[in-house]
């Protein structure tokens, strides 16, 4: 019975999820530098709060304002479900440990078994650096950075919306509010279940008018090999692109951390720039990496991509970088064919990069689209047709 046991999927490295994951290649430091000279940022200095006290301005002030009831209204509605979510209190950590198997390994792959059942895409885990924890909360606070481990959750982006949409119009925020809505969800019930088991655990997870965060989430992707950085400074994976939303528990239960990844990003978004040139407010740059708070990144102009977002008259915010990224293309038997090619070779990479700008990926579909165009506009909803 023991042995039998034993050869089961907690025991063996039997693929978990739906993504295949495994295939790609493990590496024990990040491909992206980071030193020892990182600071911690405060969670008042972030994009969305630096916009909402109008350090952008007070056209981009109005904007944040405008869009905090939801700007359209399947996003409204969301956001009252997402809110709802958020107002969850932290039951009671056990005050024994359960009676299951101790063995990091084994709780690894079973709470990353729990997640895939709760419909994760991706799960990953990884150690919590200090310096991932932001220094302040938006009270001025200071945190605690007192978990040691991390469970990462990823929700891709739903392909049909993606597929017909622009990137930039009425659907950016519900196509991201529908990851949002799964993440929390799925974050709260995990962190839920391991204080039940015993276990400290803590849900974090967005949108940012929510904010449940106490760490920065990108370099936790990085460390969990979800992905590499990308020239848009996010986190990009081989299978979902820049198609996701993640979330995370923090937690003092005993797991493995799993390696980054790399799959030869860097030099692919060294010789593409398609999400710069696709970029309507031009945030994202087109030359080198550059070293920037202790690590190295392509540097985003934050203050651009939020203007942007807060002042879109013709959608809800912006992910025309999401969209326009061959990566995010779905996982179809010919685009994965294209994924091992150029994760194994950089000439498959350059005729790559030309076939995408020859065949002008990234349009929107307008066959496809099935919503509305339409606009709260003091209290009354108008046809932005
Ligand atoms: Fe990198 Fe090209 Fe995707 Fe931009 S569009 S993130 S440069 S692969």
């Amino acid at each position: 019975m023991e042995t039998r046991e034993k050869r089961g999927v907690l025991h063996n490295k039997q693929r978990l999820g739906p993504f295949p994951m495994d295939r790609v290649r493990r590496v024990d430091r990040p491909t992206t530098i980071i030193t020892d000279a990182v600071q911690r940022i405060d969670l008042r200095n972030t994009a969305y709060d630096l916009a909402a006290r109008g350090e952008y301005g007070p056209v981009v002030q109005k904007g944040v304002q405008r869009s905090l009831p939801g700007k359209y209204p399947l996003s409204a509605a969301q956001q009252d479900v997402i809110n709802h979510i958020s107002l969850i209190k932290p039951n009671p950590v056990a005050p024994e440990i359960a009676p299951i198997p101790q063995d990091p390994e084994v709780l690894t792959r079973h709470i990353k078994a729990v997640g895939y059942f709760l419909k994760a895409d991706l799960m990953g885990t990884c150690r919590v650096p200090e310096f991932a924890y932001y220094s302040h909360d938006k009270q001025g606070n200071p945190i605690d950075a007192r978990y040691e481990n991390a469970i990462v959750i990823v929700m891709r982006k739903e392909w049909n919306a993606v597929h017909a949409s622009t990137g930039s119009d009425w659907m950016g925020d519900p196509i991201s509010f529908q990851a949002y809505q799964h993440l929390g969800m799925v974050a709260e019930t995990i962190a839920n279940y391991i204080r039940r088991l015993g276990w400290d655990a803590a849900a974090q997870y967005g949108p940012s008018f929510v904010n449940r965060y106490s760490v920065l989430l990108p370099p936790l992707l990085l460390l969990a090999g979800i992905g590499e950085v990308s020239r848009t400074g996010i986190i990009l994976n081989p299978f979902l692109g820049l198609g996701f939303k993640a979330a995370a528990v923090l937690t003092n239960m005993p797991i493995i951390p799993d390696k980054p990844i790399d799959f030869g990003l860097q030099n692919f978004c060294q010789n593409c720039n398609i999400c710069a040139q696709n970029c309507p407010s031009r945030a994202i740059p087109m030359g080198d990496k550059v070293m920037y708070n202790g690590y190295e990144t392509w540097k985003l102009d934050t203050r651009r991509c939020a203007s942007f977002n807060f002042t879109n008259k013709n959608g809800t915010m912006c992910n025309r970088c999401v969209k326009s990224c061959p990566w995010t293309n779905p996982p179809t038997w010919f685009h994965n064919l294209v994924r091992v090619m150029v994760m194994h070779s950089r000439l498959a990479q350059l005729i790559a990069i030309r076939a995408v700008y020859f065949l002008g990926l990234g349009k929107d579909h307008p066959d496809s689209k099935w919503w509305f165009d339409m606009e709260y506009e003091d209290n009354v909803i108008r046809s932005r047709e």
